[in-house]
């Protein structure tokens, strides 16, 4: 069944018994935040292709209900559409937490819009806020005699309260998702006694100065870039776990994921997979940013979805690193890139962004040797895979728009 929500429910789950699933192995009743995303639907397949009960919880801020749409119907299956960063009452075994916006990738993305949108609420909180400075000056010179009455008096109040809306949306930042939300969801683990995932990133590593990258390495962030709200937010919401485990017990788990790619990847998020792949499909160049030589390692979502499955169900706190090792500068990404999709496709050249990490790649012998996990698909392999789910979605786009 699919219930869509805009605000708290409460679904009770207590005594409903739990059906066994095979050998050994209960029927788990599991979240999903972020679950119509990219990697949280992945999971949702995997999580109710073996039985389990799943919730989703998704604003659809970058999530789509396209991506677990095949799900409509299943009695196992549930979509609430809801904000982590509100309070949420739910009864359930397991708690995987991957919603957080990708909004930092837009900023990186788009600067130049970005710039010019901020650009624009200044003005107009600046417009506001005299508005509310004459406001006060009125009343208190003027309206202390004359009282405050009439419209115009009514009007510079609701400018004066407006201004502190405004104020509170700039900090209704991504910053304030990774910290609210994973605390709403350490807050509802450590009431239902339920086992809690963070999804964190190899963004906590930063611009790094250890390579391969270790679990046990600090890591080398700006904490006042672009990215911060991104980089820093997630690291907050490891320290937030860490202390729910050590303060009030909960059962904790902690992926450091590495950069994923696949099927229902967002189309125009940015991330270098896409749109690569995107331009190669669109006959485009593919951009390469800087001279194309820093490094990542690319891991396909089906390898993700095997590890966080391992780590939430094996009996270690990690952090661990999910990642494929293989590491690829930009360049030879876009040589694999017109190799497997396109042997026309070309590359344009286009102006780094702030602060952009120059190599990343996991050290993942924690993860082979507790969790008993390594990726198994190579990018040759794993590219032409999301094609066609690409393909699809750039023809049914054109044909949105009469093309
Ligand atoms: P995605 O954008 O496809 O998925 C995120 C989902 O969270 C979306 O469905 C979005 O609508 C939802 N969401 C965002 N803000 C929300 C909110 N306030 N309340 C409820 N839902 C909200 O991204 P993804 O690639 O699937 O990433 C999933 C998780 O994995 C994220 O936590 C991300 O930081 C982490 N991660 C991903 C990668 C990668 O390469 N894909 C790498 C490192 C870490
Ligand atoms: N919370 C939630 N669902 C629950 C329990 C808690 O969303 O079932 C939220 C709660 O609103 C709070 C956060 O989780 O904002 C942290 O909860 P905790 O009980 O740890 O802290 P407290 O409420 O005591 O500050
Ligand atoms: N990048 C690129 N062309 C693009 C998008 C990104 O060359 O069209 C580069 C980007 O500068 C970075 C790398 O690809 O060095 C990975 O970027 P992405 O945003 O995918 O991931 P992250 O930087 O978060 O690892």
């Amino acid at each position: 069944g699919v219930i869509t929500h805009t605000s708290t429910v409460t679904t009770q789950y207590r005594g409903a018994g739990r059906v066994p699933v095979g050998i050994g192995r209960k029927r788990m009743r599991v979240v999903v935040t972020g679950g119509a995303g990219f990697v949280g639907s992945h999971l949702v397949d995997k999580l109710i292709k073996r039985g389990d009960d799943v919730i989703v919880i998704d604003n659809f801020f970058t999530g789509r209900k396209e991506n677990v749409m095949h799900h409509f119907g299943d009695h196992r299956f549930e979509l609430i559409r809801h904000d982590v960063v509100e309070p949420i009452l739910l009864e359930v075994d397991q708690i995987y937490h991957l919603a957080c916006p990708a909004s930092p990738v837009h900023y990186k993305y788009n600067p130049v819009k970005t710039i010019i949108s901020f650009v624009y609420i200044n003005i107009w909180i600046v417009f506001r806020y005299s508005l509310c400075i004459k406001a006060c000056f009125l009343f208190l010179c003027d309206g202390g005699v004359h009282g405050f009455t009439g419209i115009s008096d009514c009007l510079r109040c609701i400018f004066m309260f407006s201004f502190y809306f405004d104020v509170l949306d700039i900090l209704n930042s991504d910053y304030k998702t990774n910290v609210m939300g994973t605390l709403n969801m350490l807050g509802l683990a450590k009431r239902i006694g339920a086992r809690f995932l963070l999804t964190s990133t190899s963004e906590v590593y930063g611009d790094p100065l250890e390579h391969p990258q270790k679990e046990t390495y600090w890591g080398n962030v700006n904490p006042i870039g672009v990215r911060s709200c991104y980089d820093e937010g997630k690291r907050t919401a490891e320290t937030l776990t860490m202390d729910y485990h050590r303060g009030a017990d909960v059962e904790v788990r902690i992926a450091r994921i590495f950069n994923t790619y696949g099927p229902r990847m967002c189309l125009d998020d940015g991330r270098v997979v896409s749109n690569f792949v995107a331009q190669a499909i669109r006959k485009q160049p593919m951009t390469v940013y800087g001279d194309g030589k820093q490094t990542r390692s690319f891991q396909y979502v089906s390898d993700l979805v095997d590890g966080l499955m391992a780590l939430m169900d094996g009996e270690h706190i990690g952090p661990f690193n999910l990642g494929n090792p293989g590491e690829f500068t930009m360049l030879e990404l876009a040589e694999v890139v017109k190799e497997v999709i396109d042997p026309s496709a070309t590359i344009e050249f286009r102006a780094n962004t702030a602060d952009d990490p120059h190599k990343r790649k996991p050290d993942i012998s924690r993860a082979k040797e507790l969790l008993n996990w390594e990726p198994k698909v190579p990018l040759r392999d794993g590219l032409p895979l999301m094609v066609n789910d690409f393909r699809n979605r750039i023809l049914n786009e054109d044909e949105g728009k009469g093309n």
